[in-house]
């Protein structure tokens, strides 16, 4: 079989702790993978590296997180690592089981970054427990390609494969998921004021979005960052 010549592709797992990143990590890339610590961090982060499709892809596995806007290490590192691969395409892993709790932090990735899948594991766990996803009706929903996964089986990894692919190859398209009219109604009412304040250093919508999710450690994230006293 040739080898793949061109230069790879970035692929990052991100989502809460214990939905499988790292099973299906270890799915994507077998024995190929290392793990090291982050750059100036004491957080460890494993990067490996696959062959789908005549195409090359290093993957990272980022550390498991709840939210972007708690300001932990582990979100620094999910930052660094999305800063300098703005090609890469996010999988957004959420647990099959609990949904409701997981889907919020995809959520907010899709609204951040342009590539994202999102892959809803422990699919045979769901099932077990007899609770039923319509996988169809989330991607429709969401408008961002939505796979079910076991990854402890490896099972569907192949379409996660495929989609991931998919997704790269279109042009980048950030997400703007629409909430209840109310909810609009009032991020629409803060957004000029945030991007009169901030001068478009940060993303208007979706801070507006996060000031109504209401969250001590964003606020005082951003009176930091913006130097209010
Ligand atoms: P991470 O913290 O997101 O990296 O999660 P892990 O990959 O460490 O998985 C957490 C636990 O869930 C481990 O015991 C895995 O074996 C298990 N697990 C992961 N994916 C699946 C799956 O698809 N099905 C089942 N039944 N268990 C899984």
């Amino acid at each position: 079989m040739s080898r793949p010549e061109a230069a790879p592709r970035a692929v990052a797992l991100a989502g809460n702790p214990n939905v499988g990143k790292s099973s299906l990590f270890n799915a994507l890339t077998g024995l190929h993978q290392h793990t090291g610590n982050w750059p100036g961090k004491t957080v460890a982060v494993a990067q490996g590296e696959y062959a789908y499709a005549a195409a090359r892809y290093v993957v990272t596995d980022l550390p498991g997180a709840y939210s972007l806007t708690t300001g932990s290490e582990e979100e620094h590192i999910a930052a660094d690592y999305l800063r300098a691969h703005t090609d890469a395409c996010l999988v957004a892993v959420c647990d099959a089981t609990c949904l409701a709790r997981s889907l919020p932090f995809a959520v907010q990735l899709m609204q951040r970054w342009p590539r994202v899948i999102v892959c809803v594991n422990l699919m045979d766990e769901a099932q077990k427990k007899h609770i039923a996803i319509d996988l169809k009706k989330l991607e429709k929903t969401l408008g961002v390609p939505v796979v079910g996964t076991s990854a402890r089986k490896e099972k569907g990894i192949r379409e996660a494969l495929d989609r991931a692919a998919e997704v790269m190859e279109k042009a980048p398209c950030v997400h703007s998921v629409r909430y209840p009219a109310a909810v609009e109604a009032a991020a629409d009412r803060l957004e000029p004021l945030i991007r009169k304040k901030t001068k478009g250093r940060i993303p208007a919508r979706w801070t507006a979005l996060q000031l109504l999710d209401p969250d001590d450690d964003l606020l005082t994230s951003l009176q930091e960052y913006l130097g209010f006293s």
